[in-house]
C-alpha cells in the first residue's frame, strides 16, 4: 500500500507543479538612454561666406586669403544649433583652428551658455563631452 501512497503523493506533486501559476516574466527594466548621441566626426569645409545650411560633422572655416574669420558648426549634441566661434585674433573669446591629418582640433572648449548647455572639446575630429 505504501508503494500506492507514495504514486499518488509524487501524482499530486507533478499535478501541482503543472497547474503552478505561470512565473510573472518582469519588463525587462528600461535601459538607460545614453545622455548625449554619439557625436560625428568632424572634417572641416573652407568657405568665404556663412554657409546657408550648416551640416552635421562639418566644421565650415569662413574666411578669406588665408585669414581664418570664424568657425561654423551644428552642435553635436543633436540639439541643431548651429555654434559660430571667433577665430580672429583681436577679439574675445577667441578658438584657434588646428587643422591635423587626423581632423580639425578647436582650442579652448566650447561651452554653450544658452540652449543645451554643451560643453565639449573638437580634437583631432572628435568630440569629448566635457
Ligand atoms: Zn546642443
Amino acid at each position: 500500500m505504501r508503494w500506492l501512497i507514495a504514486v499518488w503523493r509524487w501524482f499530486v506533486g507533478w499535478l501541482v507543479w503543472l497547474l503552478r501559476e505561470p512565473v510573472l516574466e518582469l519588463p525587462e527594466a528600461p535601459r538607460e538612454e545614453p545622455r548625449v548621441p554619439p557625436a560625428p566626426q568632424y572634417e572641416v569645409v573652407h568657405v568665404t561666406e556663412d554657409p546657408d545650411e550648416v551640416l552635421p560633422g562639418i566644421l565650415y572655416a569662413v574666411g578669406e586669403n588665408g585669414h581664418l574669420w570664424h568657425v561654423a558648426l551644428v552642435c553635436p549634441c543633436g540639439c541643431g544649433a548651429t555654434i559660430a566661434l571667433n577665430t580672429l585674433p583681436d577679439d574675445s573669446p577667441r578658438w584657434t583652428l588646428l587643422e591635423e591629418p587626423e581632423g580639425p582640433s578647436l582650442k579652448p572648449s566650447v561651452w554653450r551658455t544658452t540652449g543645451c548647455r554643451s560643453h565639449f572639446v573638437l580634437r583631432t575630429g572628435r568630440v569629448r563631452w566635457c
